[in-house]
């Protein structure tokens, strides 16, 4: 009894916090990958200040009460103030089931637009290499890296319908492969500049450790990481 009061009490001043601090966006459209546990939702977010998006940026969404999960909008249009989020849902957990739960015309709230401090090199050759819930920061990295032909990479995709939908749905340079074992395949036969090539590794902590791990020992030093769950 005493503890339901308590969580009434606590669920009400957590909803009064949280709609004093979060801004709100509108969910445009939802397109749920077939077959493939990937959720791709478009946003509304006007008071975001895409203009100044020049590096990776990630979104803090709440996804339930006190519950926050951080994703990545790629594919932005500022003018419009819209973007793209791909949402690896192939989990249970409380970020996976909210964005099985979204729906068209729903509101999101969110509780703060951060830089992942990650922006292509100016110049030199751009190499993204992530898994499936890295699809969003590395789609965003090739939008940031000019001219288009600097950019090339790989992504682990063990799901061979969410591989088929990404080369469909995106026009990107990106490899698909099924494996780690075929990622490392792949790395040692592409023989890039050590000088002039900057790696960018995104997602699982233990997959980019490993990478990261591999491009040393092949003599790279421009490596940017950037684990995000394990
Ligand atoms: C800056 C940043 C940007 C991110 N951008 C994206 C993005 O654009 N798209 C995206 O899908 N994720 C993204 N992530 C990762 C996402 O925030 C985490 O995967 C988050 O933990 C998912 O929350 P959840 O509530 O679904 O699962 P949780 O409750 O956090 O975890 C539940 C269980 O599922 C496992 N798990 C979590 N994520 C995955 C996964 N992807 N695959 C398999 N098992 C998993 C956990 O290890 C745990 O055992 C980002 C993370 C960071 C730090």
């Amino acid at each position: 009894m005493e503890t339901s009061i308590l969580y009434k009490i606590r669920k009400k001043a957590g909803k009064i916090i949280e709609n004093q601090l979060l801004k709100t966006g509108r969910v445009l459209d939802v397109r749920y990958w077939e077959s493939a546990d990937m959720i791709e939702i478009d946003l509304h977010l006007p008071t975001a200040d895409m203009q100044s998006w020049n590096q990776i940026p990630y979104i803090k969404l709440c996804v339930d009460d006190f519950t926050f999960r951080d994703y990545t909008p790629f594919g932005w249009d500022a003018d419009i103030a819209t973007c793209s989020l791909l949402i690896d849902a192939d989990h249970d957990g409380p970020g996976s089931r909210w964005a099985k739960s979204l729906r068209t015309g729903d509101t999101i709230h969110y509780l703060k637009m951060e830089s992942t401090r990650q922006a292509p090199h100016p110049t030199d050759f751009v190499v993204g290499l992530g898994d499936a819930s890295s699809l969003g920061h590395l789609l965003a990295l090739q939008q940031l890296t000019m001219p288009k032909a600097r950019f090339d990479g790989a992504v682990l995709l063990p799901n061979p319908n969410c591989g088929k939908l990404l080369s469909e749905y995106f026009s990107s340079p990106l490899h698909i492969l099924p494996t780690a074992s075929e990622i490392t395949e792949w790395l040692l036969k592409q023989g890039y500049c050590t000088a002039h090539t900057w790696f960018y590794l995104i997602g699982n902590d233990h997959f980019v450790s490993e990478l990261r791990r591999l491009l040393k020992s092949l003599g790279h030093h421009n490596i940017r990481v950037k684990g995000f769950w394990s």
